[in-house]
């Protein structure tokens, strides 16, 4: 089989038929000239260059990285995969073109994204992060920090790494220990022990820029102590600051259950020279515009993942001949059988509604970034606020579901590591774990973000989703859907006015919260689609698919609120009574 296939017809349905993103970008200034052409051109090329150069590295790329003499050696073609990515100019697709990036909407970077972590999800740490650090930067470093680091950043020529996490501070992050003394000419000395670091040393680039948490002296405890550091794994000429190496060393590599071309490393900095990025204290803040990008990335992880899963799921089950039906005596192929095509349509949903809502969410970045208009940037950035822990734990959820059923489609043959299927199992596990689990996602929606204001702000996003389903009439089936997602949404409504939990039982019931959520929006989703789908095989499809969603999957919605309502008292037991020992 071929190993990945882009799925231009639905990526092109999506951006086209659904969104119509040619007539939103043309009234961005920036992305005034970005026409269906060029949005094509780019999707083509995105997922050429995703099938021909990197799939082919995916399963490879499992026998991992190694740590040799203190550095890390990406598996084999993981390097070559990088430069070619270098040299054809993907890697500052949206980066400002005064930092010699391309200058093209995020929307176009998402695509890129999916199309990438479909071919190998490991590989695709590099770009994923380096986005985030590009933005985090442009957004708070200073101009000569700028100026020297954001174009080797764009070009791909540095890469960049995010270190936040410590043995101690994972979820908590107002317990990381990295100290930053103040050293000569405006710099710090970063000293501390990080852990998990995503590419924190490789050898496919000549430099890694590492973003750093650190406490300054004095610096009072927990997160409002904490600051962000640029620090460069070799240090730039003409700092007079001499080591052409800085003082951070790799103590040790991580064996992982998945992607394990990405290159997990615990990092030692040692008097290593950093510099400030934004206000001392202002650590957090800085790093959420890191760490949003990522969230939504993660989002796109799960989608390109799901894609692929569901992609091997159909072409194994039209080869595969298992099992008669009728009086008919050869054995028919797997995809003749209902609880067969239960599962691929269960892939086929969660795989296309991924698509829906991720790339509806890219564009609401590029609104924010560049609308004219002030109304447009705040509703954009409403929807963005509230979503992007769904995008990061509704979509990474599914995803796993998604490659579990990939397994039992190949039945045994799934569990047998030649046919790479079982390794997307693997690969997906780790989207619900890192950027801040999905626990806490859950908990920053309903605690931080939905409670916060009483519930106003979500109030808004419900009205402006009801709106869409409310002129809908065209036929019986978007009907009954949009009858569906209506009686969702009075039932989240009504959840607001009146039964929004106190804050003692938030954790109970936040993780059921966001499944309904994520549910709602994916439904809307569903359904515009549905209302633009043309008379063409993508449209009837993507009908066939959204009714599906309706009946078999969205449900969980209304179980979800169920269980909000009931079970917490159960949860408040004391410790003695639930975890006895025998
Ligand atoms: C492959 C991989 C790559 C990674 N890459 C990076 C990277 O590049 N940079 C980086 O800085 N870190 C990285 N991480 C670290 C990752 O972000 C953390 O593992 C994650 O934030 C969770 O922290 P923890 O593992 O310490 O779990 P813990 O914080 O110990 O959490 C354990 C469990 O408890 C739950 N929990 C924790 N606190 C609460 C609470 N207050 N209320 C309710 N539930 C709670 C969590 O949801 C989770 O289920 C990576 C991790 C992995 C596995």
């Amino acid at each position: 089989m071929t190993l990945y296939s882009p799925p231009l017809r639905h990526i092109g349905f999506v951006l086209h038929e659904v969104m119509d993103v040619e007539r939103t970008l043309a009234a961005l200034p920036p992305y005034a000239g970005v026409d269906r052409a060029l949005i094509d051109r780019v999707a083509t090329e995105a997922g050429a260059f995703a099938a021909r150069v990197l799939a082919p590295t995916r399963m490879s790329g499992d026998r991992g990285c190694r740590l040799i003499d203190g550095r890390v050696l990406l598996p084999p073609g993981h390097v070559e995969a990088y430069r070619a990515f270098v040299d054809t100019g993907w890697a500052g697709l949206a980066c400002e073109e005064g930092h010699g990036g391309q200058g093209l909407p995020m929307l176009l970077h998402s695509v890129l994204l999916e199309v990438l972590n479909s071919a190998n999800p490991a590989w695709s740490m590099f770009p994923g992060i380096a986005h985030g650090a590009y933005d985090c930067l442009r957004a708070h470093a200073s101009d000569e920090l700028k100026a020297r680091y954001l174009p080797p950043i764009a070009s791909g020529k540095w890469t960049t790494s995010m270190c936040l996490t410590e043995a101690q501070a994972g979820s908590d992050l107002g317990l990381v220990r990295t100290k930053a003394e103040p050293a000569a000419g405006g710099a710090y000395q970063i000293s501390g022990a990080k852990i998990f670091i995503s590419g924190g040393d490789h050898d496919a680039a000549e430099n890694i820029v590492h973003l750093v948490l650190a406490r300054t002296p004095d610096a009072p405890a927990g997160t409002r102590g904490l600051s962000l550091f640029l620090v460069p794994r070799r240090l730039p000429q003409g700092d007079g600051l001499n080591p052409a190496i800085n003082g951070i060393s790799v103590v040790g590599l991580e064996h992982k259950m998945g992607i394990r071309a990405s290159a997990t490393c615990a990092l030692q900095f040692e008097g290593a020279l950093g510099w400030l990025i934004g206000e001392a204290g202002g650590g957090l803040a800085c790093m959420f515009v890191m760490m949003n990008a990522a969230r939504l990335g993660v989002g796109l992880q799960a989608l390109g993942a799901s894609e692929l899963a569901y992609q091997y799921s159909l072409d194994y089950a039209r080869q595969r001949r298992q099992g008669r039906v009728g009086t008919s005596g050869d054995a028919q192929p797997l995809l003749v059988h209902g609880d067969i095509r239960r599962m691929l349509l269960t892939q086929k949903a969660w795989t296309e509604g991924a698509r829906l809502l991720s790339y509806w969410l890219a564009i609401q970045l590029d609104i924010e970034n560049a609308h004219p208009d002030a109304a447009q940037r705040a509703e954009a950035a409403l929807a963005l606020s509230m979503l992007t822990p769904v995008a990061k734990a509704f979509l990474s959820d599914n995803a796993l579901e998604v490659a579990s059923l990939a397994v039992q489609i190949y039945g045994g043959h799934g569990y047998i590591v030649e046919h790479g299927v079982e390794q997307m199992l693997r690969d997906v596990r780790v989207f619900s774990l890192y950027e801040g689990s999905n626990g806490i996602q859950a908990l920053d929606l309903l605690g931080r973000k939905v409670l916060a204001d009483g519930g106003q702000k979500l109030q808004l996003l419900l009205t402006r989703m009801l709106q869409t389903v409310e002129v809908v009439g065209s036929s019986v089936t978007i009907a009954a859907m949009s009858a569906q997602l209506a009686a969702l949404i009075a039932a989240l409504q009504e959840l607001l006015r009146s039964g929004l939990p106190g804050a003692t039982s938030v954790g109970a019931v936040a993780a059921h919260f966001l499944r309904a959520l994520g549910h709602a929006v994916m439904a809307w989703r569903f359904i515009e689609a549905a209302q633009r789908a043309p008379l063409s095989d993508a449209g009837r499809s993507c009908v066939a698919t959204a009714e599906f969603y309706f009946a078999q999957l969205f449900p969980e919605s209304f179980y979800r609120l169920a269980a909000m309502r009931g079970g917490e008292g159960c949860l408040a037991l004391p410790d003695e009574v639930l975890f006895a020992d025998d």
